[in-house]
């Protein structure tokens, strides 16, 4: 299927590795000229040189800390007028519900709140003018159904879906569609991360954490960064425009609900 985005240009948030990356690939394959971000340079460069052999586009790397407000300008200036904008961030760490104070909250919303709705807030307009964009945001499964260790994930991301609820509609008739795609397990350094933590928790090895993590998924593994990004491609394409304000679990089946 033509995507029908040849052409266009993404910025695409915290991209060097994982899921972020995925979308960024699987958008360059579709002829996307790209602004890709992380804040380390050496992993975002060799990105950068992958996705340009790859794919022959353009790829513009800007090493920058996405979540603070000098780092979202270096991003934004680079990026100059972009079709499609992939919000994504580092997700929150792990912990139990009496282990956060308000300094915590706060981090996990100017990360995974607060930042996608500044580059919304940005980059929206220019898209609204030119009549015509795509916003993807990268939130998690939390937002369906509660993480019992990632509660400022669940909290903060909840806080980006009833944003995105609301502004999804009203800028859907200007050509702007914003929805919403919800990680399962991914196989990422994030995922090995939390494995990780599991392992030292229950004095585990990480195979077994991963195993035992793996036997909870109706699919029977962890999902791909490709097939991520695949998705997120076509949320981004010329066919998605009557998909608004939504939220796309993608998670193997490991959320048990009819809707
Ligand atoms: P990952 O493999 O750890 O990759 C994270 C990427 O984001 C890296 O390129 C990292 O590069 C960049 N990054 C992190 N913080 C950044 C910041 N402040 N500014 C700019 N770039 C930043 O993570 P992932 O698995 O792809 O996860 C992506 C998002 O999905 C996270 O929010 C995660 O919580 C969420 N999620 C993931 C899963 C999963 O199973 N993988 C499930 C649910 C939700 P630098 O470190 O160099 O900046």
């Amino acid at each position: 299927m033509d995507l029908g985005i040849t052409g266009r240009r993404a910025l695409v948030c915290a991209s060097s590795k994982g899921l972020g990356r995925g979308c960024a690939d699987a958008l360059a394959a579709e002829g996307v000229e790209l602004v890709i971000n992380a804040r380390g340079a050496d992993a975002l460069d060799e990105t950068a040189t992958l996705l340009r052999a790859r794919h022959g586009g353009g790829v513009t790397a800007v090493a920058a800390d996405i979540t603070t407000d000098e780092g979202r300008a270096a991003v934004l200036d680079a990026a100059g007028e972009v079709d499609i904008l992939v919000t994504n961030a580092g997700g929150p760490p792990p912990g139990l519900w009496t282990d956060w104070e308000r300094e915590d909250f706060i981090a996990a919303l100017d990360a995974n709140m607060l930042t996608p709705i500044a580059l919304m807030k940005a980059l929206v307009p220019g898209m609204i003018e030119r009549g015509w964009g795509r916003v993807v945001n990268i939130t998690s499964v939390s937002v369906k159904s509660p993480i019992a260790v990632l509660g400022l994930s669940n909290s903060a991301r909840a806080g980006l879906t009833g944003y995105v609820a609301g502004t999804s509609r009203q800028v859907a008739g200007k050509g702007v569609i914003i929805n919403n795609l919800l990680p399962g397990i991914h196989d990422t350094d994030r995922a090995a991360a939390l494995d990780g933590g599991v392992s030292r928790s229950e004095n585990i090895s990480v195979e077994e954490a991963r195993a035992r993590r793996e036997a909870t998924i109706p699919a029977g593994r962890y999902g791909t960064a490709a097939e991520f990004g695949a998705a997120c491609a076509f949320l981004c394409s010329q066919h998605a425009g009557f998909i608004v304000g939504q939220n796309l679990l993608l998670d193997g089946g490991a959320t048990n609900a009819t809707l």
